[in-house]
């Protein structure tokens, strides 16, 4: 039995000592996933124990106390978010926060591989639009990033969302060597079926096998090829994200670009980031965090929890300072994004 009945009250809201309004929590809710991508997993990963991964109705305490100071955008993602065992029940809970006016937006992030079983419970718990993540159209390949995906699934799953009414983005991690030939190809599809696509540079986060400065691909190239042949004019469409976007003329779709490693967003970085163990990141890009599930799990009541966020949210810093470069060996972040949730 989640907590559907406890509404948050009304608080100051979070705001960082730069004066940024923190409004987007993201959640993972799980360090697991079916996938094991290349740049985000080695492939014989080892995963947290149960025991440690805070309960369901313990991501509802967390995320009603956010929803309480001022956060208006919940995500859910991973590991893999609809892996969890009985995720939909926490949807289902969040979902009184649309209900109330409480929350903007109740989104995820997935792989797109349990899409075709999910995707009416989901927009019947009020999720609008979700983040699919597709580096590639072309199944062979699909299956050596993956390691272990199927291709075929998640376009039916993509196909599923879309018939339920949900608004799908795709997002693609620009791989040096591996999916470079092929992002024409996934603007002109994703473009054809009403979905914008983002892009995404990769980032030094845990430690993989190949090296990261192999896969490395700076958006600016990608986007002064996508030049040569279309027209980008800029737009100033905005999801309170990193993502800058063009809206191409030839397709009427618009191409997001996310790139940390060659121009820093941070300025406007309006969210935190909950792991699956109640670890509170302030950045993506730091170690500093707080443990949230202390303050929990000491007591009933949410005052504790409260004082963590504040305290939390004091420390949040400016920026991160991502480099991938050949005289470092080891990444700038050792947590997996999979961890912090992507
Ligand atoms: N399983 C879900 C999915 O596939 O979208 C959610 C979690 S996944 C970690 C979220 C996003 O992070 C995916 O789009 C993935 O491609 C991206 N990602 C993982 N590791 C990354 C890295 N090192 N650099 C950039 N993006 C990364």
């Amino acid at each position: 039995m989640l907590l559907d009945d406890i509404k948050p009250l009304t608080r100051a809201p979070l705001v960082d000592p730069f004066g940024r309004d923190i409004s987007y929590l993201r959640i993972s809710v799980t360090d697991r996933c079916d996938f094991r991508c290349v740049y985000c997993m080695s492939e014989d990963m080892t995963f947290l124990p149960k025991r440690d991964l805070l309960t369901l109705e313990e991501i509802d305490r967390v995320a009603t106390a956010f929803v309480a100071r001022g956060t208006r955008k919940l995500r859910l993602t991973g590991g893999e978010p609809l892996v969890r065992r009985d995720v939909m029940s926490l949807f289902r809970s969040l979902s009184r926060h649309i209900t109330s006016g409480a929350l903007d937006e109740l989104t995820l992030t997935t792989n797109g591989s349990l899409l075709d079983r999910y995707a009416s419970e989901l927009a019947g718990y009020g999720v609008r639009r979700i983040n699919v993540s597709l580096d590639t159209l072309d199944p062979d390949k699909f299956r050596k990033i993956t390691r272990w995906g199927d291709l075929d699934k998640v376009l039916g799953g993509i196909e599923a969302a879309r018939k339920a009414g949900i608004r799908v983005k795709i997002n693609a991690v620009a791989l040096k060597g591996v999916n470079e030939d092929e992002i024409e190809d996934l603007m002109v599809w994703a473009h054809g079926l009403g979905m914008d696509l983002t892009l995404i540079e990769v980032m030094p986060m845990g430690e993989i096998e190949p090296g990261r400065i192999d896969q490395f691909l700076p958006l600016s190239i990608v986007r002064a090829r996508l030049m040569d042949k279309y027209s980008l004019v800029d737009d100033p469409y905005r999801t309170g994200g990193p993502a800058r976007y063009v809206r191409v003329k030839e397709t009427g779709g618009l191409v997001g670009f996310i790139t940390p490693m060659t121009h820093n967003f941070c300025e406007s970085c309006n969210r935190v980031r909950l792991t699956c163990t109640g670890t509170l990141y302030m950045c993506l890009g730091q170690e500093d965090a707080a443990d949230l599930r202390a303050a929990i799990r000491a007591s009933s009541d949410d005052a504790l929890l409260h004082r963590a966020m504040e305290e939390a949210i004091s420390r949040k810093p400016k920026g991160h300072d991502f480099v991938i470069d050949r005289r470092r060996s080891r990444p700038a972040v050792g947590r997996h994004m999979s961890v912090t949730g992507g």
